[in-house]
């Protein structure tokens, strides 16, 4: 080993500290280096376990300050001996604890102190400083900063009077954690930082990017550059390799994104964020919303839909639509889907509006449950006018896996109104959860028995589709509208209609029934004709109709 600066010279421990301060992004990275070091010299001195014990004093975001141990290096068959521990600090924040075999080396045990010190501590005060703050305001995993230093820097803004030249975006990467699924945590942390630093990459000075927890994450840009970075959000290719495999991922995002002009607290700058996001998320995935005080108004309404659920149901708040399914070779009326409405103040609020929001707070069952009964309450009172009826189906949200008795409730339903059971259909989500499909075979099997058929919702937007019609066995299959190509010309038709036709082929060969949805126009009825698939639930044929008109459209039918 070589003496440099009249200290220790160790290249490994130089790597550390290189890579802390100049990279200063991976903490966990810098972590190995120092265990390497150690690993290094700790056979020459005799080392079994040093462990790095950090204190950081209270401050501003941790009134407490906060206590860190680290292990940095551990020699396996020594057990929990403690023989020969003892401690040593440079007088800063930092504490090495050293258990250490006399037998083992020739050096004693000051000689060795002061070695150990030189390998730990040939860095000056200032760098410590730089060592611990890093701890304190990074994201451990990610290397962007965490939520406590993202504060800071919009209270310094602030302070400086320079936060209302920013914008505020709040993003939640799309479709990550499936990423988490396929490979495994290490690979997917893997990805999770080498997105990170592209994104940092895009950062201008003065602006920060902080990590929220999961795939949520939250920049400051200024606001001549907030558009560039969100194009950038949308479309962020990743490219990932190792030994065994390399991909390339291309995420987009979930964006929510406030002017900051007029914010008088940080609180709001987080707030506006998330309200920005929610109303995004609510738009669906991969979207982009502006926060606006309408958006706030609408969203404050909203959440009446959770406090005020009960009260809204009793007073009928809820009111089901139909659209109905037509078969495009006979142009009639062959079964409707039962569409749920919220009514408030005259005027009608779509589903996307509330139903997250009821999904997570569990009352949907509920409100599944009362769609049914209204459907079963029309098929009933046409039963008893000799009126003909069709097949209505019925959504029922991922939750209901959940209840034990998902498909017994629903049957008593039905039962209570004394319809058969051929009239209703039940509409399934593709769980995101690989391990429901279990669950969700023994439902479909339940339903199965008692005579009602099972259709999976919006077939082809989920991420294993393919394997759960593998294995679970359902009747009929939604083709979600994503798939049925919209104009006449455009490049790349060619490929969706390939894809198309495979889908409704490998569906026929399974002996699946399949109902297009969202069919706007004549020319994607063209196309479905050709490749065989007949029964079309679209705006082509219907808009979802009030009872009222879904009953006057059925009656001209039968006319
Ligand atoms: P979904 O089950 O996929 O329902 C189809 C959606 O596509 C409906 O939106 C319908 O109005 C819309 N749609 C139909 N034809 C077209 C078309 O040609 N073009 C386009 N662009 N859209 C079309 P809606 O009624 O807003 O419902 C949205 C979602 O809310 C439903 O998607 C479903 O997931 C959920 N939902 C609705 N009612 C209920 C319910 O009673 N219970 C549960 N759990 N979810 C429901
Ligand atoms: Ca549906
Ligand atoms: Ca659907």
């Amino acid at each position: 080993m070589e003496k440099e600066n009249g200290g220790f010279f160790n290249p490994t421990i130089k790597k550390f500290w290189n890579c802390l301060y100049q990279e200063a992004v991976d903490l966990k990275q810098c972590e190995k280096y120092i265990v390497d070091a150690i690993a290094l010299v700790s056979d020459e001195f005799g080392l079994i376990k040093v462990e790095m014990e950090l204190t950081i004093p209270p401050n501003r975001y941790q009134l407490h300050g906060e206590q860190r141990s680290v292990m940095l290096a551990a020699k396996e068959g020594f057990g929990e001996s403690t023989d020969f521990l003892f401690a040593f600090t440079t007088g800063g924040n930092v504490v090495f604890h050293v258990v250490w075999d006399e037998e083992q080396t020739d050096y004693g045990r000051d000689e060795l102190e002061i070695l150990l010190r030189d390998v730990f501590f040939w860095y000056d005060r200032n760098m410590r400083q730089n060592f611990l703050e890093q701890i304190l305001n990074t994201d451990m995993e990610t290397g962007a900063a965490n939520p406590y230093a993202f504060t800071g820097f919009a209270g310094m803004l602030m302070a400086r009077g320079i936060l209302e030249r920013y914008c505020v975006v709040f993003f939640n990467i799309h479709n990550f954690k499936y990423v988490n699924k396929v490979f495994s945590y290490a690979e997917g942390d893997q990805i999770l930082r080498q997105y990170t630093s592209q994104i940092q990459a895009l950062l201008q000075e003065e602006e920060n990017l902080a990590r929220l927890g999961g795939d949520n994450f939250v920049a400051l840009v200024r606001t001549e550059n907030t558009d560039a970075f969100i194009r950038e959000l949308q479309e962020m290719k990743v490219f990932f390799s190792n030994k065994l495999k390399s991909q390339t991922f291309i995420f987009g995002a979930t964006i929510g994104v406030s002017r900051l002009e007029k914010v008088l607290t940080v609180r709001e700058v987080m707030s506006r964020a998330s309200i920005a996001y929610q109303e995004a998320r609510s738009c669906g995935v991969g979207g982009v919303v502006w926060y606006s005080d309408q958006i706030y108004q609408e969203m404050m309404e909203r959440q009446n839909v959770i406090s005020n659920f009960a009260s809204i149901m009793e007073q009928g708040g809820f009111v089901v639509y139909y659209q109905p399914k037509v078969d495009s070779r006979t142009d009639r009326i062959c079964g409707a889907e039962a569409l749920v409405r919220w009514v408030q103040d005259g005027k009608l609020v779509p589903p996307v509006k509330f139903i997250p929001q009821l999904e997570q707070e569990g009352s949907i069952c509920r409100l599944d449950y009362y769609v049914l009964e209204q459907v079963c309450r029309l098929i009933k009172s046409r039963e008893e006018r000799g009126e003909e009826n069709v097949c209505i189906s019925v959504n029922f949200s991922r939750k209901h896996l959940e209840e034990v008795d998902f498909v017994e409730h629903v049957i008593r339903v039905i039962d209570h109104f004394g319809i058969s059971h051929h009239y209703i259909e039940v509409e399934l989500t593709e769980s995101e959860d690989f391990q429901q499909y279990g669950i969700m075979s023994g439902i479909v099997e339940g339903f199965k028995k008692y005579g009602i058929h099972t259709a999976i919702d919006d077939f082809g937007t989920g991420f294993s589709s393919l394997n759960m019609l593998k294995k679970v066995d359902l009747d009929i299959v939604k083709i979600d509208k994503s798939f049925i190509p919209l104009e006449e010309e455009y490049a790349g038709k060619d490929k969706d209609m390939m894809m198309l036709w495979s889908i409704v082929e490998l569906l026929h060969q399974l002996g699946k029934e399949m109902v297009a949805e969202g069919v706007e126009t004549k020319q994607q009825l063209d196309y479905l004709e050709k490749v065989g698939c007949h029964i079309i639930q679209g705006y082509v044929f219907d808009k979802p109709l009030p009872q009222k008109d879904f009953e006057e459209r059925l009656l001209r039918q039968y006319q």
